[in-house]
């Protein structure tokens, strides 16, 4: 079962390309950032904690999260291979999502690691905070949750290279050019 990590910064293109593979190769698609927003949006417990970080720009903190991600998961049927966008951003995160995926009795194929430049991250997001309603799109929020990033979620990575499943990606240019660059990595996988 193939079992999809998309990761990379903030404005590097996950969502986007999460969409496209969750089509290409069937896989369900959780996003824990949209989790976050459905569940501020349907003023839930966890929703009103998740929004007191989000509008700050840092992380919701890891048992929400957990939690927010266990509930979705048990709905899925039990051999669906799944793409992770935005999760996980800590290593307790990438810790737990072993255990998460021993449960559901398969593991993380791969993680993906969209790599784009932090000037170019900026300018995307500035330009996304433009055309989407996003609380967290602003200039302050933005470069808090760059230094978040590069401070709690770039260890990740490290994570996933000592396992062998880490692979990066160019995630500049064409849209269609860095789905190519990922499909011929997932295409060898199968
Ligand atoms: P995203 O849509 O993935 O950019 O996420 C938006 C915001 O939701 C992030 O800036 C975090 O505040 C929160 N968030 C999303 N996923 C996680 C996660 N895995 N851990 C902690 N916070 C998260």
């Amino acid at each position: 079962m193939l079992n999809v990590v998309i990761f990379g910064a903030p404005g590097s293109g996950k969502g986007t390309q999460s969409k496209l593979i969750a089509e290409k190769f069937n896989l369900a698609h959780v996003s824990t950032g949209e989790l976050c927003r459905r569940a501020i949006h349907n003023n839930t417990h966890e929703g009103v904690i998740a929004k007191s970080y989000i509008d700050k720009g840092e992380l919701v903190p890891d048992e929400t999260i957990i939690d927010m991600l266990d509930a979705f998961l048990e709905k899925l049927p039990i051999d669906q291979g799944i793409i992770f966008d935005g999760f996980p951003r800590t290593v307790a995160q990438a810790e737990a999502l072993i255990e998460i995926m021993k449960e559901h009795g398969t593991k993380v194929s791969v993680l993906l690691n969209l790599e784009v430049e932090k000037d170019e991250l900026m300018t995307r997001l500035l330009k996304r905070a433009e055309t989407e309603d996003r609380s967290d799109d602003n200039m302050e929020t933005i470069k808090k949750r760059l230094e978040v990033y590069e401070e709690q979620t770039l260890p990740v990575i490290e994570f996933y290279r000592k396992k062998r499943l880490y692979k990066p990606i160019k995630g500049v240019g064409d849209i269609d050019d860095i789905f190519g660059r990922i499909s011929e990595v997932l295409n060898s996988l199968k």
